[in-house]
């Protein structure tokens, strides 16, 4: 009886196995066919002063929503992405979209906050990241002050040193710096000297248990203070409760991010987010009068 339950537990593991290996492979060919006909959307999800809950800046993350699969989360294709490559591709795709929507904004007569955009190790490890940056940025005319990349903790593996030298290059544009996820991934802390980093993201594997588990509270306030030892700035991700927000409250100044505050949002809904120059009062239309 043992056997035949072993077999028939073995029957059902190898089926969902292959029901796993079918989609991977079907999305990934879905996703390469999205990829070149732009079919994915580029959404921005705000990131807001703790204490004063002004605007301090955007994430832009990727959406996709396939003909035969419906909508896809991020984590699934990217993963896929990661998987066959494509994820180099998409990754420039949005550094080239969010310039493009900057530029409107620009165009607009808006003022934007920085804009972050995740970058994944394969996309940073391109011998030709740096230029194809710089490319991007010229053919939008768009500051790289106006950017933020959002790098994980493991896209800065396995060597540091070697990551150093581009991140400098990147940091002389302009751009600023961000660790994602940060406590997760890397053992070692020592990287955080040597790299041009400006900020830590608080991982909201920590932050979800802020006030609930005394271990994930020393945690965020061990990575609080070392940030601050540092001169680094701080963003809290995955905000979900006001009792998360008046414990980063209190242990600010540092930004916050997460569905307590707003999900991401369309680029029409960012747009209505902005703050506009001065000397314009519709969004986007300058008033006559200023001119004269
Ligand atoms: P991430 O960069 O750490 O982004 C934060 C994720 O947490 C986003 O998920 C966001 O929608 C979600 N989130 C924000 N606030 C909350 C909250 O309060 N509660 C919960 N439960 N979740 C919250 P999303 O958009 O599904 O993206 C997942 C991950 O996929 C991102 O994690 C990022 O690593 C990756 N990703 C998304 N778009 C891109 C992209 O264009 N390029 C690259 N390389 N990676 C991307
Ligand atoms: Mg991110
Ligand atoms: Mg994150
Ligand atoms: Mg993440």
């Amino acid at each position: 009886a043992a056997k035949k339950a072993g077999r028939g537990t073995w029957e059902c593991y190898s089926q969902a196995m292959t029901d796993v290996a079918t989609r991977h492979l079907l999305l990934s060919g879905a996703f390469r066919e999205a990829l070149t006909a732009n079919d994915l959307e580029i959404v921005y999800q705000p990131k807001y002063d703790a204490d004063s809950l002004a605007l301090t800046g955007f994430e832009a993350l990727s959406r996709w929503t396939s003909p035969d699969f419906g909508n896809v989360s991020p984590e699934e294709f990217i993963a896929i992405a990661e998987n066959n490559g494509l994820i180099v591709e998409l990754d420039y795709k949005v550094l080239g979209g969010v310039c493009a929507q900057l530029s409107r904004w620009r165009a607009a007569r808006l003022l934007p906050p920085k804009i972050a955009v995740n970058v994944s190790g394969r996309t940073l490890q391109q011998a030709d990241f740096y230029q194809r940056l710089r490319d991007i940025l010229e053919h939008h005319d768009v500051s790289g002050e106006s950017l933020e990349l959002e790098l994980t903790e493991t896209a800065l593996l396995p060597q540091p040193e070697k990551q150093a030298g581009v991140l400098d290059q990147i940091r002389a544009l302009g751009l600023t710096i961000s660790i994602d996820d940060f406590g997760t991934g890397y053992s070692s802390l020592s990287y955080l000297q040597r790299l041009p980093v400006a900020t830590l993201k608080i991982d909201a594997s920590f932050v979800r248990e802020l006030s609930v588990s005394k271990d994930a509270d020393a945690i965020a306030e061990a990575i609080i203070a070392m940030a601050r030892a540092l001169d680094m700035g701080i963003v809290a991700e995955g905000v979900e409760s006001e009792q998360q927000a008046r414990f980063l409250r209190e242990r600010g100044p540092m930004s916050v991010q997460g569905f307590l505050y707003s999900k991401a949002v369309s680029a029409q809904a960012a747009t209505d987010m902005l703050p506009g120059d001065a000397r314009h009062t519709d969004r986007g239309e300058a008033l006559l009068s200023s001119q004269s």
